[in-house]
């Protein structure tokens, strides 16, 4: 058993235990363990055997032991029984059709049916009314999701993080390209999407509806499937002969609005060739939203990252020392790393004083001389207050190497106050970027109101950047934003927020929203050498 394998089994193992309503912490340790192991650069099954498992982070005696029985049996007694309890199949298909996990099953029971075909067939002739519970208004409701015609859309986008990680998964599984709004790097994914070349579609057919990631097929044709997860999130894949695989990635990767423009698509075996024929330059995938034939500028690469602005450390609510955290920079390729901890105002969390911000000062002075000639900047994510001022006083800011302002509490005040407040903290002139400027997280917070055009205007006068935060549930500036600053003629600063030597890999997410927005490297404050960025 390979890592990946031993990974699915545990995430499978915890998103079983969420659903018979087990201990949340208990399934969290599962899937933690999980990301662990995806990540761990030996063989888990040769440390499980060897009894080093331990040594992995976040794997205790109780995870252990499963682990020894995964790799010594193929399988987790368990596990197994609670997919055959909980019938991970109907749920998924439940929840695809908006009903809770509890109420899926319920259902199924109620019906006699084991899996998701059967209760398609049990629905069609007026059973479902039937079970208690159902009235004529779900009835109505779920028949017409069972039979919904267009193109199967999760109930909530996704996270990109999350998207990428089911999508790319399930390519990687059936050697195919991911597609869709992943692909085009989203900041909340609607369409997933896998294409796959081959002249013999059953078998890919057949593995898609075996893979640990989907636990039932809702629509199957010649070559195209829709399968959903336990969660009820649908992917498509879509199954072409390999001289016209170019063709089918352009059409599952751009927008609707985007591939209509480019239509008719001529057949090609890859996606140069398709743009060949139509004697349009290739575009990236980041720029397929808006109807686009011309020359793509060169937008900005992960590769021309020198550095990462924004990162926390036990200081405050990081997890990792401020010498873990450059160490892991270091590794990265990085020069510099600007450690940006709390300032007391963000409430929630510890945030440091000025007597603090000090004292760190000499840890990052001590790691600095181990990682030399690594450079650890002393930074600080400095709290705007309600009235504009900062959160710490100014003789302590002039001793730092890089300040980013950062709004958190009072994300609701009206458009006026909150810019006002916003513009106020930028004429500071030790303020070198602006975080997480429209305060969102997705999914879960919207936009504050703050007025973009008048900040960008301030910001200009002032030469202070503006974040593009890498942070999954965050993405902000978003890619439209990005275009709009640029446009006002500023920089941007493509940063992780990292929390962990983990969280310090979502320069790829800043990067690519970064690229949405059309940014080049001379856009991007952190493509530059040290000296550049260093106090002027
Ligand atoms: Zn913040
Ligand atoms: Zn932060």
């Amino acid at each position: 058993m390979d890592n990946l394998e031993i990974a699915d089994r545990l995430e499978a193992f915890a998103a079983l235990l969420e659903l018979a309503e087990a201990n949340p912490y208990t399934a969290r340790a599962y899937r933690r363990a999980a990301e662990t192991i995806r990540g761990a650069g030996m063989p888990v099954a040769e440390l499980v055997q060897s009894g080093r498992v331990r040594e992995l982070r976040g794997i205790g005696p109780g995870i252990e032991a499963r682990l020894r029985e995964l790799v010594e049996t193929g399988e987790i007694a368990e596990l197994a029984e609670l997919e055959r309890e909980l019938a991970p199949d109907l749920v998924g298909l439940g929840r695809y059709l908006g009903l809770g996990a509890r109420r899926s099953v319920d259902l199924a029971r109620a019906l006699g049916v084991r899996t998701a075909d059967e209760l398609r067939e049990a629905a069609a002739p007026g059973r479902l009314r039937t079970v208690p519970g159902i009235g004529p208004k779900t009835e109505t409701r779920l028949l017409e999701a069972l039979s919904r015609e267009g193109e199967p859309r999760p109930r909530q986008g996704l996270l990109l993080n999350r998207a990428w990680e089911l999508v790319g998964g399930i390519a990687s599984a059936l050697d195919g390209e991911p597609a869709g709004d992943v692909r085009r790097w989203r900041d909340s994914c609607e369409r997933l999407a896998v294409v796959c070349a081959t002249a013999d579609p059953p078998p890919v057919l057949g593995r898609f509806d075996t893979l640990p990631q989907i636990v039932a097929v809702v629509e199957q044709g010649e070559r195209h499937a829709v399968g959903v997860t336990v969660e009820g999130v649908p992917v498509e894949l879509v199954v072409v002969d390999p001289e016209r695989f170019g063709t089918a990635l352009v059409r599952a990767t751009g927008s609707p609005a985007y591939v209509a423009a480019l239509e008719p698509l001529p057949d090609a075996p890859d996606e140069e060739g398709v743009y060949r024929a139509l004697g349009v330059p290739w575009c990236p995938p980041e720029l397929r939203e808006e109807p686009f034939r011309g020359e793509p500028p060169p937008l900005v690469e992960l590769i021309d990252i020198r550095g990462d602005l924004h990162s926390h450390t036990t200081w405050s609510d990081g997890r990792a020392s401020v010498e873990e955290m450059g160490r892991t920079a270091q590794e990265r390729g990085y020069d510099y790393l600007a450690i940006c901890d709390h300032t007391p105002a963000v409430g929630a969390v510890h945030g440091l004083t000025p007597d603090e911000v000090r004292r760190q000062a000499e840890e990052i002075a001590a790691a600095n001389e181990v990682l030399d000639p690594f450079r650890i900047l002393r930074g600080i994510e400095c709290d705007i207050l309600p009235d504009g001022r900062l959160d710490l006083p100014d003789d302590v800011l002039a001793e730092l190497d890089w300040v980013q302002a950062s709004v958190h509490g009072g994300q609701r005040m009206p458009r006026d106050e909150m810019t006002k407040r916003v513009e106020e903290a930028l004429r500071n002139p030790h303020v070198r970027c602006l975080s997480h400027p429209k305060g969102r997280y997705i999914n879960r917070r919207p936009e504050n109101a703050l007025d973009l055009e008048r900040v960008f205007e301030v910001a200009l006068e002032e030469q202070v950047a503006l974040e593009v935060n890498g942070l999954p549930d965050r993405l902000d500036l978003r890619g439209e934003h990005v275009r709009d600053a640029l446009r006002a003629g500023l920089q941007i600063v493509c940063s992780t927020d990292a929390h962990s030597v983990r969280g310090l890999g979502n320069m790829t997410l800043a990067v690519a929203t970064a690229r949405r927005g059309w940014a080049t490297v001379a856009d991007v404050v952190n493509t530059r050498s040290l000296r550049e960025i260093l106090p002027r």
